[in-house]
Formats: structure tokens, C-alpha cells, sequence
């Protein structure tokens, strides 16, 4: 019998291990996919670090995160910096005064805004309710149009009156040039990528792949005294008050015989003509020189049981039916939920690291 069964050798599920094993706990980590990491997988194709599951950029202003993940890996000096197309018009991102003298033609940050400004008056929006009036509030409409409304709409397959103000809130609006996508002190692509920083967290415990939990504790019902589960907290419980709603993905991945082909790591399509959310181009998170080139294209998918739930869509009906979940989960004396699908929430890796240390401090 071991102290910890831990569900997910994901980002929460490893680091959670790797703590409890230096407190002298045994552990044993399981995932039902064919490779540790979870989301964060990276794979070595021709000298290139392919993100499997979308491009993952480390960022922070946590000192102290920073410092436990520098622990596994060192980082470049990667700075994320995307660029949006709309149609034949090229825009940099996140919001900034590149952006707005490319939209507007305008200088200075005084011109952006009063442009600002005078899109926002005509709205006569007071207070944001959804994310819909929260971007035209912070942007006005000829952002809103161009670089958010059908990217939006994309990505989560809603309208975005229907979306909560919060999730337009992570990108950053500014009136300086600068197109640091974030506004973290800390940020970086890991060198050797991120599977290797996994397989160091894993060092020395038990792992087993291609095992669903559900299967496994059927026929290993006394397997741990503990169980950390980084898994759907829905799915857990049988969807017992219904499924949570997810938005899934696919990515579609092809190796061209060009040494560079968008000039950027992450070019963003924010029109609804495109069916794509984004290209990435994975050399570049890592300045590659390689003759060929690797590029994923991203397509966001309606989520059913069979696919992966790659984002919670944390609305407040979503919410609600949560925190029912949530209830039966702190019932269970013998279990933790983590992660961004043990917590239903949005969590970017920083996050993870701090609630997964968080939880191992409780041991
Ligand atoms: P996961 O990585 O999902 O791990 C959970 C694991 O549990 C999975 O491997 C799964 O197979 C396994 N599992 C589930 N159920 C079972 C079961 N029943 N039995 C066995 N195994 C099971 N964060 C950033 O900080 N920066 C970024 O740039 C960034 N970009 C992102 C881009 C995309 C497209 C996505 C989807 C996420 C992005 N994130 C980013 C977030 C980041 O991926 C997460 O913070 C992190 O991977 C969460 O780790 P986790 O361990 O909670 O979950
Ligand atoms: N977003 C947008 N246009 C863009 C990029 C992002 O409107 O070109 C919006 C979109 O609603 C997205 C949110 O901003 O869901 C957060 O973007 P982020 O890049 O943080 O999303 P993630 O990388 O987590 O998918």
C-alpha cells in the first residue's frame, strides 16, 4: 500500500510527488495517456521542441515559483510576443501602442485614448456585465471587431455576451510600445523543454501509463491510503449533478521543408472566416536555426466525454454546478483534488505549482 495514489502525471500530479516523496512518503503515479507531462508535454522532433498540446510559455511574478521551477530547468529569454492577423491587416499583441497606430494611425498615447475613449462613450457601457461589453469598455469597438469578437467566438464557441468579463481581463491593454504579451516579472520557454522537468520530478517514483484510474482502482481498490486526483472532478463522480461544461481542441501538426515560415512563434487569427485560432511555430519559442520547420495549427472543438477537456468554461452556471462537486470532494477525507480539472478553474502553470506546494504543505 502506498501513502499517495496520485491520478495525473500532469504539472499539479508530479510536483505534488516529487514533495511528498523528499517528506519520505511513497507514492505511486498513474495517467491514462501514454506519456507524462499532461498538458505541458513537449517532444523532441529534429532538434525542435514540439508543444503537443499548444504552446506553453512560463510566466510569473512569483518569486518564489520561479525559483522552485528554476530548480528543474533552466529558461531562455523568450518573451512572448504574438501578432494577430485579421484578414490582410497584421496586429501586435497584447494591446498596445503598436497595435493602435497600426488600427488608428495614431503616435502618441494621448490620440489612442481619446480614440479609446470616444468608442467607449458611444457604448454607453457603465459597467462590463460579460465579456462582450467588458472588451468594448476597455478597448472600444474597433479592437473589439477586428481582434477580439471572432477569436473570442472561436475559442469558446459561445457568443460573448454569453462569456464572463474575467477571461478578456488576462490580456494586457497598454499605451506604451511594448509587446510583451504579459506583464509577469518572470518569463521564459524551459531549455530541452518541458517534459524533461516532469521526468526530473518524477525521478525515483513509480509510474504507470496507458492506466485509468477507474479501471485501476477496480482491481486495486486498497492501492493507497490517499489519493491526489488532478483529474475531471465531474467525471470522478460519475457527472452525478450533470457534466461541467469544457471547450476541447484539435491540433493539427505539420513538419514543412522551410527554415521559417510566419517569422513568429505564435500568430493569432482572430477573424471567423478562419476555422483556426492560431499557428505556432515551434522553433521559434527557442530562436531555431533547423533547415525545416514544424507548425500547429489550433482549432477549437465543442468538448464531448471522448475528448480531452482542455479548458473549464467558468460561467456561473458552471461555477454553481461546481461548487456541488466541490462539496462531495472536501466530504472525502481521503482525497485531494488539484489541478485545473480537479479545480475546475483556469490555472496557468505558476498557479498549479503554487496550489499543488500549497497542498503538499497540509501533509
Ligand atoms: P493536466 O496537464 O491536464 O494533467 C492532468 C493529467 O491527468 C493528464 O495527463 C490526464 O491524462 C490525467 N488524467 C485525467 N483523468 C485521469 C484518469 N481518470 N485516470 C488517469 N489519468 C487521468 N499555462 C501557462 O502557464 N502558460 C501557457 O502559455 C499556457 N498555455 C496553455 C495552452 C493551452 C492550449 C492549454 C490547454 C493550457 C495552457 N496552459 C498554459 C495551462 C497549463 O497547461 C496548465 O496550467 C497545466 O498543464 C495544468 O496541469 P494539471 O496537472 O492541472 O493538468
Ligand atoms: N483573445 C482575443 N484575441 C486574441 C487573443 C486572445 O480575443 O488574439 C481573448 C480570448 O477570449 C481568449 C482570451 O483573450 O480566450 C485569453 O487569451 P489567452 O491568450 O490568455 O488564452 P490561452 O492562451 O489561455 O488560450
Amino acid at each position: 500500500m502506498y501513502d499517495y495514489l496520485i491520478v495525473g502525471a500532469g504539472l499539479f500530479g508530479s510536483v505534488f510527488a516529487c514533495e511528498a516523496a523528499k517528506r519520505g512518503k511513497s507514492c505511486l503515479a498513474i495517467d491514462r495517456r501514454s506519456h507524462i507531462a499532461g498538458n505541458i508535454y513537449t517532444e523532441d522532433v529534429k532538434g525542435i521542441q514540439v508543444h503537443r498540446y499548444g504552446a506553453h510559455i512560463f510566466h510569473t511574478n512569483d518569486k518564489p515559483i520561479w525559483d522552485y521551477i528554476n530548480n528543474f530547468a533552466e529558461f531562455n529569454n523568450y518573451i512572448n510576443s504574438p501578432v494577430a492577423r485579421y484578414k490582410d491587416e497584421l496586429y501586435n499583441l497584447p494591446f498596445n501602442m503598436n497595435t493602435f497606430n497600426r488600427m488608428w494611425g495614431v503616435k502618441t498615447p494621448a490620440e489612442a485614448q481619446a480614440i479609446i475613449k470616444k468608442q467607449r462613450a458611444e457604448t454607453g457601457i457603465k459597467k462590463p456585465r460579460n465579456l462582450e461589453e467588458q472588451a468594448l469598455f476597455l478597448a472600444g469597438r474597433d479592437i473589439y471587431t477586428k481582434l477580439i469578437k471572432g477569436y473570442t467566438e472561436k475559442q469558446w464557441g459561445m457568443d460573448c455576451r454569453e462569456l464572463p468579463a474575467f477571461i478578456i481581463k488576462r490580456l494586457p491593454i497598454r499605451f506604451v510600445y511594448d509587446n510583451n504579451y504579459f506583464n509577469d516579472r518572470f518569463q521564459g520557454i524551459p531549455f530541452g523543454g518541458y517534459t524533461r522537468i516532469i521526468e526530473k520530478m518524477l525521478a525515483g517514483i513509480e509510474v504507470r501509463l496507458n492506466t485509468d484510474y477507474f479501471d485501476f482502482i477496480k482491481r486495486n481498490p486498497h492501492a493507497a491510503a490517499k489519493t491526489v486526483y488532478t483529474g475531471a472532478i465531474d467525471e470522478f463522480f460519475g457527472y452525478k449533478y450533470g457534466a461541467l461544461e469544457y471547450r476541447s481542441l484539435r491540433f493539427e501538426t505539420e513538419e514543412l521543408p522551410v527554415e521559417n515560415y510566419q517569422g513568429n512563434a505564435v500568430v493569432n487569427y482572430t477573424g471567423s472566416e478562419v476555422p483556426y485560432t492560431r499557428i505556432i511555430e515551434h522553433k521559434h519559442f527557442e530562436f531555431g536555426r533547423q533547415p525545416d520547420t514544424i507548425i500547429t495549427r489550433e482549432y477549437p472543438a465543442a468538448w464531448e466525454r471522448s475528448l480531452e477537456p482542455y479548458y473549464p468554461v467558468n460561467n456561473d452556471k458552471n461555477n454553481e454546478l461546481y461548487e456541488k462537486y466541490k462539496t462531495l470532494a472536501e466530504e472525502r477525507g481521503d482525497m485531494i483534488f488539484g489541478g485545473r480539472l480537479g479545480q475546475y478553474k483556469y490555472l496557468d502553470m505558476d498557479k498549479v505549482i503554487a496550489a499543488a506546494l500549497d497542498a503538499v504543505t497540509l501533509l
